[in-house]
């Protein structure tokens, strides 16, 4: 989260080189807004963030160049049972709280039990466990105050 913009380039030409695709600038753009955001975007607001500087970028451009950076390991693609999708910038093992009522998604700053994790794993029969996702749901600030002003107790 906080390398020099020269080192945020030189990972995504490591990573784009190493993947057999080609540096564009676009691609740069929405590279530089994931790293730099702590918001797991969608397509649209990567969209509405880097068309600021750079004009003439397309959505459908934003959305293929999220998708080459998750296939190149440099994000995540966090997808929903709702059909959506966000896009976190950060790729080290980490947690996250989701508001079911505004969708907004924010980093756990606590961490699982391995040793727990390990456990239920091993419970896992005739399936390769390769990793695993914890999500938190439930209401953001502002939403938790909706909900009190909704249901009053
Ligand atoms: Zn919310
Ligand atoms: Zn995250």
């Amino acid at each position: 989260m906080f390398d020099s913009p020269e080192s945020v380039e030189t990972i995504l030409r490591q990573a784009l080189e190493a993947n057999g695709q080609r540096f564009t600038e676009q691609r740069a753009a929405v590279f530089r807004y994931l790293h730099a955001t702590e918001s797991h975007p969608t397509a649209d607001e990567v969209f509405l963030h880097v068309r600021e500087n750079v004009p003439g970028i397309s959505l459908a451009t934003v959305y293929k160049s999220l998708e080459t950076l998750v296939g190149c390991g440099l994000a995540v693609k966090l997808t929903y049972g709702d059909g959506s999708a966000r896009y976190d910038g950060r790729t080290d093992d980490h947690h996250h709280l989701r508001c079911v009522a505004c969708g907004v998604v924010t980093d756990l700053p606590g961490r699982a039990d391995d040793r727990e994790v390990a456990r239920l794993a091993a419970s896992a029969q005739e399936f390769m466990v390769t990793g695993y996702r914890l999500e938190l749901t439930g209401y953001c600030t502002s939403c938790a105050q909706g909900q009190t002003r909704a249901h009053p107790a």
